[in-house]
């Protein structure tokens, strides 16, 4: 199984529009975060999840030719507001998209993207397979996924375990039969936004108390604020086995 991390960043990326802070005018690559989303390619498929406003610039990045899936784990903007940009991978695979949604998430879509819905259809808009999916284990083709319940605040948000890698973005709290799906993991990836206190997102603190309490091999922060500090001196002050992801970094299992 092949990794590419596609964003890292929080919801307004970083570089943030218009700030002038240390990380945000640091001139390290490792410091230029897109917003959060990973590409997944194993067992013949290849699958991002969550599709933000980046997407379209995270596919041409990263060099993808073909997409068999898009997997939401929430209705955020952050998350979903990329889905248009399938339409690429439409006319060149000349079929629709599986997009894999709680049918929460699928409500957001069928609100944001009305047209993609609508009766009378445009030439062009995107076509999209939509597959319910919820707490149980689902297939994309070959591939086994086993949806993990997390609490953005009071939003339930869907991280996913894939073989040894399970990874999970916008937790604040995760119940004990959940994190039992996430034991046993080499691989996890989970947000540490900043290191203040937030209502929905782990701080630095909460997240490195999480990852030594699932104690994966190698613990991967992603969905990271400005405000976190630099990768490079951050990087530093993490204990061993927990790391912070950064645009690009590709990891196989
Ligand atoms: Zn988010
Ligand atoms: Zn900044």
């Amino acid at each position: 199984m092949n990794i590419t991390f596609l964003g890292t960043g929080t919801s307004q990326g970083v570089p943030v529009i218009a700030c002038g802070c240390t990380v945000c005018t640091s001139t390290d690559k490792c410091d230029k975060r897109l917003r959060t989303s990973i590409l997944v390619e194993a067992e013949d498929k290849v699958v991002a999840i969550d599709a933000g406003p980046d997407f379209r610039y995270q596919m041409l990045r990263a060099g993808v030719q073909h997409l068999d899936a898009v997997i939401f784990t929430h209705e955020h903007k952050d998350h979903i507001a990329g889905l248009d940009d399938v339409r690429a991978f439409n006319y060149f695979q000349q079929e629709a998209m599986d997009v894999y949604a709680t049918s929460q998430v699928q409500q957001a879509l069928r609100r944001e993207y009305a047209y993609i819905f609508a009766d009378y259809k445009y030439p062009g808009i995107p076509q999209i397979n939509l597959h319910n999916i919820g707490l149980h284990n689902f297939y994309v083709g070959k591939l086994l996924i086993t949806p993990v319940e997390v609490m953005h605040y009071k939003l339930p948000v869907l991280g996913f375990r894939i073989q040894d890698f399970t990874y999970i973005t916008d937790a604040k709290t995760i119940s004990e039969k959940e994190k039992n799906k996430i034991k046993g993991s080499k691989v996890l990836v989970i947000n540490a936004l900043q290191r203040q206190e937030h209502i929905s997102h782990f701080t630095l603190n909460e997240a490195i108390a999480f990852a030594q309490e699932i104690g994966a091999e190698t613990t991967y922060l992603t969905h990271i604020s400005h405000r976190l500090g630099k990768h490079a001196d951050v990087s530093l002050e993490l204990p061993p086995g927990i790391k912070l992801a950064y645009d690009g970094l590709q990891l196989t299992l």
